[in-house]
């Protein structure tokens, strides 16, 4: 049996677990996803005990890790070393190389609910792990990419890093999260790539309602709850919604093809993680 991780702290709102075992049964894999909950002393023991080990085919890394993991690869992919963050591991022999499959996953997800990203403007909240993989994908088709984030030489090490890439196509700008001014007056989609308004502090929210208006796609990543107070808050003004449970699922089968070669039975990923998080679909 091979196993695959999720490697993150704290990691038991994520539904990873019964998205890939469900996949793994449905084609008759002799692997299993198990979750390992680290605390950041551990990591590196972690990696090289658990992850380098011959049983163990790869891992999903969530927060916090996305961007220290690489600190311990062997070899990154060229979108995660574009992207500067990891969020799938393969572990091949003993070697392992660093993937990330969460701007993939994300720009699917926009474009079937959006349509064409080309030209659009976007406010992006948060600059870790998972907006350094949205930004890079965003910003080799959007506009303008204004990018918010609580910490600002985090967000302008990010901007830095997408303007250094000769295929951007963005102008883009830093804000601070408690200072957006009128940056949302002038875009058509806000993206929340904090975990504000994750599972249990369902009631917190990175921007208040009056911040919003009804022409934008408001996309929170956070899928556990499926509807984050942003996007009730979001529904309220007559906004359009979209959750980040079809990004879990777009990036999960990225890594699973991954890890087994095979495409991953997507329609059943995602009835079981909607079936998980206690609504219909
Ligand atoms: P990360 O690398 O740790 O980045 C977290 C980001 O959120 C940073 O920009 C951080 O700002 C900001 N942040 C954290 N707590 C905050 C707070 N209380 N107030 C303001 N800003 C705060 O994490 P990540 O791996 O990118 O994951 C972020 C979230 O996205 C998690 O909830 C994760 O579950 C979700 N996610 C979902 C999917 C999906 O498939 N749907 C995929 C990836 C991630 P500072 O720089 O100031 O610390």
């Amino acid at each position: 049996m091979k196993t695959c991780y999720l490697i993150g702290y704290p990691i038991m709102h994520s539904m990873s677990a019964v998205m890939h075992n469900t996949a793994f049964k449905a084609l008759g894999l002799d692997y299993r996803f198990k979750f390992a909950e680290v605390e950041e002393r551990d990591l590196e023991d972690f990696i090289e005990s658990y992850l380098r080990s011959s049983e163990t085919r790869g891992a999903s890394v969530t927060i916090p890790y996305k961007i220290q993991i690489m600190n311990y690869l062997d070899e990154l992919d060229v979108i995660a070393k574009n992207c500067g963050s990891v969020n799938t591991v393969v572990n091949d022999g003993g070697l392992l190389k660093g993937y990330n499959t969460d701007g993939v996953g994300a720009l699917r997800s926009l474009r079937e609910s959006y349509g064409s990203l080309e030209g659009v403007k976007v406010l992006i909240i948060g600059a870790g792990g998972a907006s350094r993989a949205i930004c890079y994908h965003l910003s080799l088709h959007a506009k303008e990419l204004i990018i918010a984030n609580r910490t600002i030489n985090t967000a302008e090490s990010l901007a830095k890093s997408l303007t250094g890439n000769p295929k951007c196509k963005s102008k883009i700008s830093v804000k601070p999260l408690n200072d957006l001014g009128k940056s949302i007056s002038n875009v058509d989609i806000l993206i929340n790539t904090t975990p504000i308004g994750m599972y249990p502090h369902v009631d917190s929210t990175p921007l208040e309602a009056e911040s919003l208006k009804r022409d934008l796609l408001v996309f929170d990543i956070v899928y556990n709850p499926p509807k984050t107070r942003l996007l009730r808050d979001a529904e309220s003004v007559g906004a359009r919604t979209l959750s980040g449970v079809d990004m879990l699922v777009y990036q999960g089968s990225e890594a699973f093809r991954l890890w087994t070669g095979l495409e991953a039975p997507e329609k059943l990923m995602k009835l079981e993680v909607n079936r998980a998080l206690g609504g219909s679909q």
